[in-house]
């Protein structure tokens, strides 16, 4: 999911209508947006859908006045279920000091049982998300302020969060102790601005301050931004494949570009993997950056072989089995006059259900390629994230029942490499790469080592 938020600006939630507009790839299913006024209290709004189709109406927008503005873009990580609208975020709750809105990108590992115990008190939940236990916890706190409340419910909460709440007054912005999701600080004129990414703050024409850094907490006023620490300081373990997918290239982590990032991931993977062939394609867009490096590295030329229909959606975000089996034909096509008798690199990000690349090997084949080798820009996923990327369960993962020959032959193609762990790293610019005994980053969908135990998943029998 994306989070963005803007205090201390005119119409803060047209703001935010762009800043979520430039998160869109986080979440596409649905937005909202709460905002605050002085002479109308808070407002909110929640659609199906795009940003752009929705919150660019004037007769949406006029409803959302006030200099103070917080709002979230979702892609439903409980995978199958139909949408329901009262599971669109921001959730507000109303306290005795006032009301509060908060949106959360991430997944909290303990919310089944949270959940549970909240009930058994007398929590009223409206909505499936985990995020809802959040507000619970609030209401339940002792504490005099929102931002106490806040850091009280946050110290319960197992996981990965990054989360933006507004209150009257105020913005607040928090990550969870391993920054295991991104969250930024920017500023544009007199006002502040919180968001997953840098991309968005572009998009408004926002100065990139800073991250707000894993464990902590702003809060945010007209006067400035406070910064505050609740938790025990643990060593941080960022979601390394924000890095290979879920990022924009456009963005800005961690001090590194995404793009330059992902380049480096396609030149890792032409020294470890190198095949004679005539053509490197990406499969659009997502391995675009790292087809470009490896045909720089390798020296094939780079090209157009899979053009990209620019009107469709990412495919994952498609619910059933059976329309993101036709979703890659209806958004990707073979450039059949530069394949035709050529031996062809395939780059892509990731190969989950293996859906994507068997449809494009068929439709490859077809076009009359000699050869299809696949180079993949991130190692075998063979675990399941429990920290907000919607990967399927475990059974469905290509690379958690096969091994890389077996996922060759299942795919039907010349070879299949994937980049290594240590390639990885070292792309990510871990020039020793990863540290065995202490991994920088957050790689549980490849190692199978969590870095927060997914407590609700063993509960359900899960097995590590
Ligand atoms: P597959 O078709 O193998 O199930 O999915 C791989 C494709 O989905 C890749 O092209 C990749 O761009 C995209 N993808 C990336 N991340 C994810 C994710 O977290 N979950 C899913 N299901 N697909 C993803
Ligand atoms: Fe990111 Fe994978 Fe960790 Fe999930 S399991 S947070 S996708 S690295
Ligand atoms: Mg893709």
């Amino acid at each position: 999911c994306g989070v963005f938020g803007v205090i201390n600006v005119a119409e803060a939630a047209s703001f935010v209508a762009l800043g979520l507009h430039a998160l869109q790839h986080r979440g596409q299913e649905a937005g909202g947006i709460v905002c605050h006024d002085a002479e109308q209290g808070f407002n909110s709004a929640r659609r199906f859908g795009y940003v752009r189709d929705n919150f660019t109406k004037q007769s949406v927008m006029e409803t959302l006045p006030g200099p103070i503005a917080v709002g979230h873009v979702r892609y439903s990580t409980t995978g199958g279920k139909a949408p329901q609208i009262r599971d669109v975020q921001p959730f507000f709750g109303e306290f005795a000091m006032g009301g509060a809105a908060i949106a959360h990108n991430g997944n909290i590992t303990n919310a089944d049982a949270l959940r549970r115990e909240l009930i058994e008190r007398g929590s009223i939940f409206q909505s499936s998300s985990d995020s809802e236990c959040i507000i619970h916890l609030m209401a339940r706190s002792l504490q005099r302020t929102i931002p106490d409340r806040m850091e009280d419910a946050l110290r319960r909460v197992e996981g990965a969060f990054s989360v933006v709440a507004m209150t009257r007054t105020k913005l607040i912005g928090v990550r969870d102790p391993l920054g295991v999701r991104p969250l930024v600080l920017g500023q544009i004129g007199e006002g502040w601005v919180l968001s997953s990414e840098t991309c968005a703050l572009d998009i408004i024409g926002a100065k990139y301050v800073r991250e707000v850094s894993p464990g902590e907490m702003v809060v945010i006023t007209a006067d400035g931004v406070e910064s505050r620490y609740p938790f025990r300081p643990q060593k941080s373990r960022f979601c390394i494949f924000e890095h290979v997918y879920f990022s924009r290239p456009d963005s800005i982590i961690g001090g590194r570009s995404v793009y330059e990032t992902r380049r480096q991931i396609g030149v890792e993977l032409a020294r470890e993997a190198p095949v004679e062939a005539d053509l490197v394609c990406p499969v659009p867009d997502s391995g675009t950056p790292a087809a470009i490096g490896f045909a720089h590295e390798s020296g094939i030329p780079y090209s157009m072989g899979i053009v990209r229909n620019q009107y469709m959606g990412r495919t994952f975000i498609e619910p059933t089995e059976q329309i993101r089996n036709m979703g890659v034909r209806l958004k990707l096509n073979v450039n059949r006059a530069l394949i035709e008798g050529k031996r062809v690199i395939l780059v892509d990000d990731s190969v989950v259900r293996g859906t994507t690349s068997r449809k494009i090997r068929e439709m490859i084949l077809e076009a009359g390629a000699a050869e299809v080798h696949f180079r993949i820009a991130s190692p075998p996923t063979a675990w399941p994230c429990f920290y907000g990327v919607d990967t399927p369960q475990r059974e469905k993962l290509l690379a958690a029942t096969m091994s890389e020959e077996e996922m060759r032959e299942h795919l039907n193609v010349d070879s299949l490499k994937f980049i290594s762990l240590d390639g990885l790293y070292r792309a990510v610019g871990e020039a020793e790469g990863r540290n065995v005994a202490c991994p920088q980053y957050c790689d549980a969908c490849f190692s199978g080592e969590y870095p927060v135990e997914p407590s609700d998943q063993i509960e359900k029998g899960f097995e590590l």
